[in-house]
């Protein structure tokens, strides 16, 4: 396509007023701005004394705990899903027969890169056992790079950590189907 191409639409710049040119808009604004934080609700909370309220605790990806099923055992059946689909690399598990009858596998070995997480919380929605999940603990230290290697025995003691404020979650609510849309789908 030519510069001179009829098709092409020039646009002009607008020009300034003098308000403009002397900022004035802008700098009514930034006060605005200012005095709305000055005198709206504070944010800031002074941790660690003060603990921040998690607003929604469900969509909030903070460290990892691997969940235990009812009779106490690692949920995870190893099916290496998360590690698959972690974009960070920082899962790894080996896998070994099951000692239960109930599952094929089971990991002999969980550990997760704390450091190397980016939090994305796609190993949690991966899993089809709801057996990682990321809870709303966001203090996160050590200090060295292998203590934020969480092993399995660290990962389950997050979840006994934080079973009771967080229970498992199950699956979204389904919506509910009518009679006429189950003869829709039959058909
Ligand atoms: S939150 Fe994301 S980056 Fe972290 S372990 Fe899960 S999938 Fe990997
Ligand atoms: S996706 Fe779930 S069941 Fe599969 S290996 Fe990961 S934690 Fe275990």
């Amino acid at each position: 396509m030519q510069p001179n191409d009829p098709q092409v639409r020039w646009l002009k710049e607008p020009e300034l007023g003098w308000t403009g040119k002397v900022y004035l808009p802008l700098f009514v604004e930034g006060m605005r701005t200012t005095l709305r934080h000055l005198v709206g609700p504070k944010l800031t909370v002074q941790s660690p004394e003060e603990r921040h309220e998690i607003p929604e605790p469900l969509i909030y990806r903070g460290v990892h705990r691997l969940n235990r099923d009812e009779q106490g055992r690692v949920k995870c059946v190893a099916c290496f899903l998360c590690a698959t689909i972690c974009p960070a690399h920082c899962i790894d598990i080996v896998a070994a027969p099951s000692p239960w009858p109930d599952r094929d596998k089971y990991p002999e070995s969980f550990t997760i890169d704390e450091l190397r997480c980016i939090y994305c919380g796609m190993c949690e929605e991966a899993c089809p056992v709801q057996a990682i999940e990321l809870t709303t603990l966001y203090d996160l230290t050590g200090k060295s790079r292998e203590e934020m290697i969480f092993d399995k025995e660290k990962l389950l003691s997050v979840y006994d950590q934080t079973k009771d404020a967080e229970p498992i979650f199950q699956s979204w609510p389904l919506p509910a189907v009518s009679a006429e849309q189950e003869n829709a789908q039959k058909k």
